[in-house]
């Protein structure tokens, strides 16, 4: 037998196990229907306990006037269509429940409907769908809740896997289904799925404890036909185990109520395993006659293990007894049942392994998905990176920049004040001497090219030093500031006045002519005198003595002019001064 020869067996005792327990009723009927939601949970309670007052209860509610919820419709429907699957008619169920998936809304109906949807699949033979289902599902597992869904569930994939060969995987859905039985509840059915998946992984002993426990449990829950399934195995891991005599003895045992309980399956493949027990105790008639029986109890539609195995008793215990036709005959159906039960394996474990590969792929394309995404990720957090960087540099160049420009802005201004310091009385603001006389005879060569005419006014302010002593240095520091501000105002925006030392100021009119020097140095002077500079406590009065010379009497040299000019100013203050004096010809004009 090959290794995966025992699933479709024991895939169809299980499901035997799930649908036909028929026990006592448990619910009443008859009542009126008060609460549709609880009456529809109680009636799914008892299907497999109960079935005839399952029915009944269906009928009931379908007559019945009470109004049903959206929810309490479909939950109805689903419970109409697992009684269509259990009557055997697959197509029309197989549409409800895929109804149901996809249109419920409930997640638990739509579990429950995906494991009966994927269980019709597979007793139809369409391995593919009910694998593709049976993973979807586990992978859905951790969403469903602790509860009846989970424990259906988890039954539904510990059969799955063990049909497809996944033996491991079964035994583990089995055993969380077996930790899930809430306390009191009968564990004979995850411990039959338990004993499956172990045998189906060939790990099974005749006196394994998990077998004994199995049949324990499913015999206190009054079960028969979960205890039935459970020595069938006994029996058969009995005739691995070359003891013939113990399945002989363990068949004799469950005879009576695997006739009561009339389940086809169990009927053939009890009667072939006598079959095989008898052919190893070299009982060859007996052995021919059990095989004989095994076949002639019909019922299974094409190929199967046990109708193989009949066929293969036949064929050896004829060919030992010389039988050559019949023994051909017999080999002709045994490969003919062989082939297509092997091929039946083969296209399960195939659709499992289609089923695993594109998980696999899944998994490989999410796994790229996840990478892609971290690479992503990574040039983004990159490009922040760039970005912050590229501030940090912005950031330093404007640093950079801003000291930069701070340091030319100091050296300007240090610079401007070192030169404004060294073309500049610090007193008064005015063009101290030396730059005064430089810029002077700088204007005064340009106006002889030209030619134009100036004029140089000479100032002394009279009795200064009166002013100093009178009122100290300070108020006479204010006084000098005092009247050069006076002057200024009388000039105009391109004149020249520079301080030539202590009270004296000289100012170079360009384009000038000689009487309206004379005017302006006049007014300047009424103008000195009549601004007396106001104290807090005392007024004093400031006067001052002009000179004044013209390019037009002493020519474009500066010597000569200053000359004139300071000859011109002797002469005002020699005069009785607050006067102004100009020239030093006889048409001197003289203001006072
Ligand atoms: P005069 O009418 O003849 O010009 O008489 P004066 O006193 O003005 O002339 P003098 O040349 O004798 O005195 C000039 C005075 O000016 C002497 C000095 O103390 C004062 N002086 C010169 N420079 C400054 C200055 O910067 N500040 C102050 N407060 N006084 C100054
Ligand atoms: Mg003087
Ligand atoms: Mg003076």
């Amino acid at each position: 037998m090959a290794p995966t020869g025992k699933h479709g067996r024991w895939l169809l005792a299980a499901l035997a196990a799930l649908l036909l327990c028929v026990h006592p009723a448990a619910a009443s009927t008859g009542d009126q229907i008060t609460d549709a939601h609880a009456f529809l949970d109680q009636t799914e309670a008892i299907r497999t306990k109960d079935h005839p007052q399952f029915v009944q209860r269906l009928k009931q509610i379908h007559q019945s006037a009470v109004a049903l919820s959206d929810k309490d419709r479909w939950h109805l429907r689903y419970l109409d269509t697992w009684e269509a699957m259990f009557e055997g008619n697959y197509p029309a169920s197989r549409e409800q429940f895929q109804q149901i998936i996809r249109d419920s809304h409930d997640p638990s109906l739509a579990a429950k409907s995906s494991a009966l949807l994927a269980m019709s699949y597979a007793v139809n033979h369409d391995y593919g769908k009910a694998v593709e289902l049976a993973n979807r599902l586990s992978a859905q597992l951790p969403d469903i809740p602790e509860g009846d869904t989970r424990q259906q569930v988890l039954g539904f994939l510990a059969q799955a896997f063990n049909f497809v060969g996944h033996t491991d995987l079964a035994l583990k859905y089995a055993r969380m289904m077996l930790s899930g039985t809430p306390a009191g509840e009968s564990t004979c059915y995850p411990q039959l799925l338990e004993v499956f998946a172990l045998s189906g992984g060939k790990t099974l002993a005749s006196d394994s404890n998990e077998l004994r426990s199995a049949i324990e449990s499913c015999t206190s829950a009054g079960q028969p036909v979960s205890v039935n399934a459970l020595r069938l195995v006994q029996g058969d891991r009995f005739l691995a185990e070359k003891q013939p005599a113990k399945t002989i003895a363990t068949l004799d045992r469950i005879a009576a109520s695997i006739q009561t309980n009339n389940y086809k399956a169990h009927l053939i493949s009890a009667m072939t395993m006598r079959a095989r027990a008898d052919e190893q105790l070299g009982l060859d008639d007996q052995a021919m006659q059990a095989a004989s029986k095994a076949l002639a109890i019909g019922g299974l539609d094409g190929v199967s293990e046990w109708q193989r195995d009949a066929y293969g008793v036949l064929y050896r215990v004829s060919k030992r007894k010389g039988n050559a036709a019949a023994a051909l005959d017999y080999y002709e159906h045994y490969v003919e049942q062989d082939r297509g039960y092997l091929n039946d394996v083969s296209a399960r474990s195939l659709a499992f392994q289609l089923a695993k590969q594109q998980m696999t792929l899944k998994e490989l394309e999410t796994d790229a998905l996840r990478k892609q995404n971290s690479i992503l990720k990574l040039q983004q957090a990159l490009n922040a990176k760039a970005v912050e960087t590229s501030r940090l540099y912005i950031a330093l160049l404007l640093i950079g920049l801003t000291g930069i420009a701070l340091w030319l802005f100091r050296t300007t201004r240090s610079q401007l004040r070192f030169k404004r310091m060294a073309t500049r009385d610090g007193l008064t603001g005015t063009l101290n001497h030396q730059h005064f006389m430089g810029e002077c005879g700088r204007r005064l060569s340009a106006l002889e090219k030209r030619p134009g005419h100036a004029c140089l006014i000479w100032i002394d302010l009279d009795h200064f030093k009166q002013i100093n002593d009178t009122h100290g240095h300070a108020i006479g520091d204010a006084a000098l500031r005092h009247s050069v501000a006076i002057c200024q105002q009388q000039l105009r925006p391109g004149d020249l006045i520079g301080r030539l030392g202590g009270e004296e100021f000289g100012i170079l009119l360009g384009d000038c002519p000689r009487e309206q020097a004379i005017a302006i140095a006049d007014r300047i002077r009424l103008a000195i005198e009549a601004s007396p500079m106001v104290l807090d406590e005392a007024v004093v009065s400031i006067s001052a003595s002009i000179g004044v010379a013209s390019t037009t009497t002493s020519g474009h040299e500066l010597q000569r002019l200053c000359r004139d000019a300071d000859a011109a100013l002797y002469r005002a203050k020699r005069a009785g001064r607050n006067r102004v004096v100009a020239d030093a010809d006889d048409r001197d004009a003289v203001c006072a």
